[in-house]
């Protein structure tokens, strides 16, 4: 098993593969500790695959939190974590500087090969009798243009990152974690849907006298320079050391954010956040960075005869909060799932079966993910819900366990009575008409 990328979900998947006995190398470009731009913002969701794989107390320097602080429309709300039979009631920040090295180290003990500063250039077209009927070519297209299913591939051609020098890594089945640029995806045949909502992120760091905040916080309301706002929010995470992570978010899908200036938001948005932060150029840790946040499954197919795709090269982030390193994490288990039964015997019937797990887990939570996102896309409908909203602790209390996928299917409350609203909107409201009605 080859696995390209040691971010979120290919340490994960890595992880679950190697402590099921089957062997597993894992390529990765980069030689940790690395920077990874990102908000560092982990949820209970997040919290509990980190559990899950045993690291819970390796994670030293991380910050614990116990909520949200949102802000929006001159109000202020302290949401705590709620209680939840599967997830704690907590998360943590900890920089993608020191966790991801962390998860690739319990890959590695777990019985992984991981070779780091080891780039993945191209994926070696398969040989005869390698995976069966497959092809380097992707398979048929579908309507959307897409081709139905990846391509197949024996493998990668690596290069060295300190050499320079090239080889040929070979393997049965081969997983493709590389991020939400996925040179090697689309080099298999991996498309985004271009209605499927997409993000774009910017964050930097800032050293803050509160900086060990116990509330992570929201503000929902940044606006460009007209003064509109805009379908995003902005963020500061306290991360316990001196410093806060902060950055803006938006939905750009919509042709009315795609030229949006987002250094220019960032900068609006620090010039507007409470004094006690203490944020400005001279707490400035360096300047911010950015990057795409391909969401609600929008990148794909998402398996072939004997490749897959997790994490952001399948656009598998959250549309509802821009939240990704879980289900990175949830993913690569999936995934590891669906190889470990193909190696078992199954062969590449597991593989497409993959996609069934997918929707299982994501598909209707998504679908209304992408119908809520027509619906903010809306300056109109974004005020009327955010204004409404932040007059009751209640309602947003219950709307976070929406936002963050912690409903309690069992117990049922609020958030479950509203997602089932959500859930009769989003059909009642196929895709495209969507589109028309709102833009
Ligand atoms: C500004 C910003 C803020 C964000 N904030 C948050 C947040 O607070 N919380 C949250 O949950 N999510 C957040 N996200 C989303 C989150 O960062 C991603 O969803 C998550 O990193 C996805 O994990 P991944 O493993 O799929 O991909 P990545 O984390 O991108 O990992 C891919 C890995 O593959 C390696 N790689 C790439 N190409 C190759 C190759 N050819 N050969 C070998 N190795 C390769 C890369 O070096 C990298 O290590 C944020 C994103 C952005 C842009």
């Amino acid at each position: 098993m080859l696995v390209i990328g040691a971010g979120p979900s290919g340490s994960s998947c890595a992880y679950w593969l190697a402590e099921a006995g089957w062997d597993v190398v894992v390529v990765e470009k980069k030689q940790f500790p690395r920077e990874k731009t990102c908000g560092d913002g982990l949820t209970p969701r997040a919290v509990r695959q980190l559990q899950d794989m045993g690291l819970e107390d390796a994670l030293t320097g991380a910050h614990r939190y116990t909520g949200l602080r949102s802000f929006g429309w001159g109000r202020a709300l302290e949401l705590s974590w709620p209680a939840h039979p599967v997830f704690p009631s907590y998360g943590y920040t900890i920089t993608r500087h020191d966790l991801d090295g962390i998860v690739a180290e319990r890959a590695a003990k777990a019985g992984a090969t991981v070779h780091q500063h080891t780039e993945a250039v191209a994926p070696i077209p398969p040989d005869d009798g390698d995976v069966g009927e497959a092809t380097a070519r992707p398979r048929v297209r579908g309507g959307s243009g897409r081709p139905r299913a990846l391509a197949g591939c024996a493998g990668a051609v690596v290069r060295d990152v300190g050499s320079n020098e090239t080889s040929e890594i070979k393997a049965r089945y081969i997983v493709v974690a590389d991020g939400s640029n996925s040179r090697i995806g689309r080099a298999l045949g991996s498309a985004r849907e271009r209605g499927y909502p997409l993000g774009m992120a910017l964050r930097g760091y800032y050293r803050s006298p509160r900086h060990d905040d116990v509330f992570i916080e929201s503000h929902l309301d940044i606006r460009d320079e007209q003064g509109d706002a805009v379908p995003g929010y902005g963020w500061i995470f306290p991360l316990g050391d001196g410093r806060v992570n902060v950055g803006v978010g938006l939905l750009s899908t919509d042709q009315r954010w795609k030229g949006l200036n987002t250094s220019r938001l960032m900068e609006a948005f620090v010039a507007g956040v409470p004094t006690s932060w203490d944020l400005s150029p001279e707490t400035s840790c360096g300047p911010p960075t950015g990057g795409k946040l391909p969401m609600s499954l929008a990148v794909g197919p998402h398996s072939g005869p004997n490749t897959i795709l997790i994490g952001d090269a399948s656009g598998a982030i959250n549309p509802f909060n821009g939240e990704g390193i879980a289900y990175g994490y949830e993913t690569g288990r999936l995934a590891a799932a669906s190889l470990g039964a193909a190696l078992a015997g199954e062969g590449p019937a597991a593989l497409a079966d993959y996609e069934r797990r997918l929707t299982d887990f994501y598909g209707e939570y998504y679908r209304v993910g992408r119908a809520f996102v027509k619906l903010i896309s809306n300056p109109a409908t974004l005020h009327w819900c955010v204004s409404i909203g932040m007059r009751s602790e209640t309602f947003m209390k219950e709307l976070l366990r929406i936002m963050a996928n912690l409903m309690r299917p069992a117990n049922p409350g609020g958030a479950e009575i509203g997602y089932d609203a959500l859930v009769r909107i989003a059909e009642l409201m196929p895709e495209g008409l969507a589109r028309t009605l709102l833009h």
